[in-house]
């Protein structure tokens, strides 16, 4: 078979310790004059103090939750809309990326934002650009053009080319004071990003690159992260793991993880990571085969069970949870169902219907 792939990365990325302080000259590269940030409770004083070398900045949206919902972008483009800005910058975890990433694609239309989150209206092609600057290592939304929102209790992944951020500043020193959990589980969503863009029906030899430094880089710092939030090194090694992770599934899109990763966090509540890495080491023994006993051996593991293996330790060490009893009463059937439904399932490698997801999740038990 001939190799055949499209490969675009479009995004502007500027990676180092302290490169946050490289933020106005970002904005003046790019002709904004007026910006409005977007940064979640926990940043907002960090927002404030930076004011202070960015004058271009004329507002600050910092209600930004969790599991960011569409209201959430409709309060940003208000601001926005409010202050005239030309750009806006998303400082924070994923969910204030893709809070901010929304928000910049549609402050310039007339239309509300439901009718862009129920697809009744094409994104517009005039939009505002977005800096992104993330402060968890984990997500590489930095780099994607994904956006995960949820209106009412329906969470929506929508990847349109509107939402690619213009450019990334990853300043690994903004994820010192990121708590050990949260660390462990955002580590953990960096690692399925690489490990499912590389097993996914999609994979291309581009993104397989980066995703084996991405698994690479998780497995020798993640621990050491987790264990010592100031270690600067673990922390820049799993900043970039991150990105490259990002990279890695931008285009091959993630597969069963993920997929069933959305019932989990909407049935269980499971913080994102913690969702995705509770199948990881299940789907890396069901996706098994020779590529990836390549990739295991790259990253200096014996094999693909050393892999799966390890993973599973990281889960423990970082209190994620492993088994079904731990979530509470446990909807096999409706998990399975929603999970084979999911779009991403149709990229696992090995195909999986209901009765084989309800195979690898009663092995959870
Ligand atoms: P998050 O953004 O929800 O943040 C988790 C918690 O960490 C929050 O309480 C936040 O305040 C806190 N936090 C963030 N930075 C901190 C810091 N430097 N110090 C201390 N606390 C900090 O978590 P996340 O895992 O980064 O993002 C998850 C969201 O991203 C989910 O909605 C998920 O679906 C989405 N996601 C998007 C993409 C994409 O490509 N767009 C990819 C994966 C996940």
């Amino acid at each position: 078979m001939t190799l055949e792939f499209l490969y675009r990365q479009p995004v502007e990325i500027r990676f180092g310790t302290g490169s946050l302080a490289s933020l106005g000259e970002t904005l003046r590269s790019l002709g904004a004059s007026r910006v409005v940030v977007v940064c979640d409770r926990f940043l907002r004083a960090r927002t404030e103090e930076l004011r202070q070398s960015v004058p271009e900045i004329a507002g600050v949206f910092s209600d930004v939750e969790e599991n960011p919902q569409l209201s959430g972008v409709e309060a940003a483009v208000r601001l926005i809309r409010e202050t005239n800005a030309d750009a806006v910058v998303g400082i924070g975890g994923g969910s204030t990326m893709d809070t901010a990433k929304f928000a910049a694609a549609i402050a310039r239309s007339d239309a509300e934002a439901i009718a862009y989150f129920c697809g009744e209206r094409p994104f517009p092609m005039d939009r505002l650009p977005m800096i992104a600057v993330p402060t968890t290592a984990g997500t590489g939304s930095e780099v994607t053009q994904v956006s995960v929102i949820s209106h009412g209790s329906e969470k929506k992944t929508i990847n349109n080319p509107a939402f690619m951020p213009r450019c990334a500043i990853v300043d690994p020193m903004l994820t010192v004071s990121v708590p050990p959990r949260t660390t462990m589980n955002t580590g953990l969503d960096a690692m399925a990003h690489a490990l499912e863009g590389y097993w996914s029906r999609n994979h291309q030899p581009i993104s397989d690159l980066t995703a084996i430094e991405a698994v690479r880089l998780v497995l020798e710092n993640l621990e050491t992260a987790w264990r010592d939030g100031t270690d600067l090194k673990a922390r820049e090694n799993m900043s970039l793991a991150a990105l490259l992770g990002g990279l890695s599934f931008a285009l091959p899109k993630t597969a069963g993880s993920h997929a069933c990763s959305y019932p989990l966090s909407e049935r269980y509540h499971l913080p994102h990571g913690e969702a995705c890495a509770f199948t990881l080491d299940s789907f890396v023994r069901i996706n098994a085969d020779e590529r990836l006993e390549h990739l295991a051996r790259a990253v200096g593991l014996p094999d693909t069970d050393a892999l799966a293996e390890r993973i599973r330790e990281l889960k423990r060490l970082g209190g994620l949870r492993t088994k079904l009893s731990e979530l509470g009463e446990f909807d096999l059937d409706a998990v399975c169902r929603e999970a084979a439904a999911h779009p991403l399932m149709r990229n696992n490698p090995v195909p999986m219907d209901e009765a084989a997801l309800r195979r690898m999740f009663t092995a959870l038990q």
